[in-house]
């Protein structure tokens, strides 16, 4: 298991499988994007399926969630998936994507035994994502996003951050939108992972703000509390239900206390929290042929380090070396 010196098991591994992504998301990233990761530095097909390998039968791994980057953009992404859904126990495998090439891609991931996805849209506005997203490709998004339901990838969960001033007036449009396509939306409070470290506190849209412009279109009741565990989502009925709505407030109600998650980076690094100043080199002993009980020790050590919580709030907080998309959100 990887435990924690304050109790915490880590079961959820979130996988970046490549650091580059085809949009420029102005929370993640600059508008020229990034010096993106040597290839030779990147685990290979095999590589990776070793640690996850080693994740699932030695350490307790009961989910794993590819992410990026883009994932969609790793070459061989089927095949990935199909090796991690052949692990026992099998995991829970799910995908966090922009959407961009999942019209091609979901059923081949689904058949490959891709359990779940979350696809991220900000705005239902054309010029507003280009804005945003610095790449005018919400049309791809949609398609996306409507082949995946039609692969049987339900529930489709849509994740969406709110930029003042940008796409925050459209909260209830994101909603609507979801709810007559049978998505389950989340919103998620931006966080300070930006390459460019922009982030403001007082310009970030919070999750209070965002409940009460949901609240002045729909009627939300929480949901039971109980059956929240330890997802990061805090989840409304929505005029009744059974339609829920998140809102995911890692900045004003931090969740750490509950956290079960531990990331594995592209090129090999264990981080223990997405704030972690420090990361775990797994692959320079890969690479120099450790057996699978010294991965599997430097991974418990690696977690058991955690710290209790991720500090944006506390005075002094540095944002992480490594911004977002390297690390894997
Ligand atoms: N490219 C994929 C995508 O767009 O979903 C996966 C990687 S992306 C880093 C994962 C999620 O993190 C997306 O939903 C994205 O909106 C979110 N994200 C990125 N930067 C963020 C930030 N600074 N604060 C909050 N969420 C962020």
């Amino acid at each position: 298991m990887l435990t924690d010196s304050f109790g915490r098991v880590a079961t959820d591994l979130r996988v970046s499988l490549t650091d580059r992504c085809n949009l420029r998301c102005a929370y993640c990233m600059p508008p020229e994007g990034l010096d993106w990761l040597p290839g030779p530095s990147q685990l290979t097909d095999d590589e990776l399926a070793r640690l996850l390998s080693i994740a699932v039968t030695r350490l307790g791994i009961a989910e794993i969630r590819f992410t990026g980057g883009e994932p969609l953009l790793r070459r061989g992404l089927p095949a990935i998936v199909a090796r991690a859904a052949a692990l026992r126990p099998r995991p829970e495998i799910s995908i966090t994507t922009n959407g961009i090439g999942l019209a091609r891609l979901a059923r081949p991931l689904r058949a490959a035994g891709l359990d779940r996805l979350n696809v991220s849209l900000d705005t239902l506005s054309r010029a507003t994502f280009a804005t945003l997203a610095r790449r005018d490709r919400l049309p791809d998004v949609l398609a996306g996003l409507a082949a995946a339901a039609a692969a049987g990838l339900i529930p489709v969960k849509v994740n969406a951050v709110l930029m003042r001033g940008i796409n925050d007036h459209e909260a209830p449009a994101l909603l609507r939108f979801c709810l007559d396509h049978g998505y389950q939306l989340r919103f998620i409070e931006q966080m300070p992972l930006d390459a460019q470290h922009g982030w403001r506190r007082e310009e970030m849209i919070t999750a209070d703000e965002i409940l009460t412009a949901l609240s002045a279109r729909f009627t939300l009741i929480p949901a039971d509390p109980v059956s929240r565990g330890s997802a990061p989502a805090e989840t409304f009925l929505v005029n009744g239900g059974p339609a829920t709505v998140g809102i995911i407030a890692s900045v004003t109600r931090p969740f750490c206390g509950a956290c079960d998650r531990v990331r594995l980076t592209a090129d090999g690094q264990i981080r223990n929290c997405l704030f972690a100043r420090s990361e775990n080199d797994l692959r320079t002993p890969l690479r120099a042929g450790a057996d699978d009980d010294h991965l599997g020790t430097i991974w418990r050590r690696a977690v058991a380090a955690k710290l209790p919580g991720h500090g944006i709030n506390d005075p002094g907080f540095l944002q992480p070396a490594r911004p977002m998309s390297a690390i894997g959100g």
